[in-house]
């Protein structure tokens, strides 16, 4: 029998395909589900989210095509605007997300069972972040849904608001926006900084809230250091699987959980899970050049998203890079832009 602890994404992949291979799963979560999860909930590239995994082609979520990027702080900033002919994103309700794929596990044949002592000969930890010492890098994000009166469709990244080494971002539900900001630990008034931003949304008529609200939760920024011990292989964010660029660690959590069924129903070994791990989407892991320079690496995204608003094509190559609809190397063409 194989225990996963955790029913996030990752977890309730790696029972899914589990138990559809035949295997006995035990899925073991601390809370009743549905239950929350801080989160903007964003799939990027959707269309790649189909291919991997076909059942998340049956959830109903918002398509995304549109984007904007700023630098700046308050009136002074420099916007590129860019609209996709595939989808960037699909938005979804993490609560509901969560629950929809619980289930598909579930319907697979996995158990479910809240708070039980796991029993199986390997494990499976699938649970969730832990605290920033665990990982080389963390971050801090705020986050809050906020239903709306007239739906918008353009998502919104600020990079650099109020001087983070991060972003603020608006992602646009069906009947909500998500507002959130995310910076590497450690940061200041991160709660301050988050306020101005709201008032930023509302100043210019992007998105219209009333009172300022937010859940903060930590977000790993690079991938610990063992990926696995004894028994035990770690999954999604308990093993620091988000790309430290954009926050992004959904499809990370999904990937290494079905990562490491199939290890199981091949019979292989610990690290083939790491090779292949690394192999799939280790390229999205990347630190991010500069990250221990925040003026320089605030001065490059000023310039790239100046460029960005005159040149279509590296707004698309910027759109892409950032929602994983492509890798593209922007380094040569930021170069030539900046001189030519
Ligand atoms: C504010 C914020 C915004 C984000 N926005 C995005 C986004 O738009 N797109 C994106 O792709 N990623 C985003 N992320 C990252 C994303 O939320 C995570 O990478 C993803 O949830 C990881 O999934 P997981 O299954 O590894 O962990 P989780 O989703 O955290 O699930 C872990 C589960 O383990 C359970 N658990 C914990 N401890 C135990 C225990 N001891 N025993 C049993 N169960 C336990 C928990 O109850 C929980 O259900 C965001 C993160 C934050 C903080």
């Amino acid at each position: 029998m194989v225990s996963i602890l955790g029913a996030g994404p990752a977890g309730s992949t790696a029972a899914y395909y589990l138990a559809k291979s035949g295997y006995k799963v035990e899925l073991i979560d601390k809370t009743e589900f549905p239950r929350e999860k801080p989160c903007a909930g964003g799939l990027f590239n959707p269309e790649m989210y189909h291919q991997e995994f076909p059942h998340v082609k049956e959830y109903p979520g918002k398509y995304i095509y549109r984007s904007k990027f700023y630098f700046g702080i308050d009136n002074d900033y420099n916007v590129a605007g860019y609209e996709s002919s595939r989808p960037l994103l699909k938005m979804v309700m993490r609560k509901e997300f969560d629950y929809f794929l619980l289930n598909k596990a579930i319907e697979a044949g996995a158990l479910f069972y809240v708070a039980k002592n796991p029993e199986g000969e390997i494990i499976i930890d699938a649970t969730g972040v832990k605290p920033p010492h665990f990982y080389k890098d963390a971050g801090i994000c705020l986050v809050f849904d906020y239903p709306l009166s007239s739906d918008i469709d353009t998502v919104h990244i600020h990079y650099g608001f109020g001087g983070i080494t991060g972003y603020a971002w608006v992602y646009p539900k069906q009947g909500f926006a998500n507002i959130g900001i995310g910076a590497y630990l450690p940061q200041r008034n991160i709660r301050k900084i988050y306020k101005n931003y709201v008032d930023f949304l509302r100043r210019n008529r992007i998105v219209e809230v009333d009172d300022v609200k937010y859940m903060a939760k930590i977000i790993p920024f690079a991938p610990r250091s063992r990926w696995y011990e004894r028994n035990r292989v770690f999954v999604g964010d308990a093993a620091g699987f988000v790309n430290p660029a954009t926050g992004e660690g959904i499809f990370f959590a999904m990937l290494s959980g079905k990562i490491a069924a199939r290890m199981i129903v091949e019979g292989r070994d610990f690290n083939w899970y790491e090779n292949e791990c690394k192999r799939r989407f280790g390229y999205w892991l990347e630190p991010i050049r500069f990250r221990n320079r925040p003026g320089l690496l605030n001065m490059i995204l000023k310039k790239a998203v100046k460029i960005a608003e005159k040149d279509k094509d590296f707004a698309g190559m910027l759109t892409e890079n950032f929602f994983r609809l492509g890798a593209h190397n922007l380094t040569w063409r930021f170069l030539l832009r900046l001189f030519f």
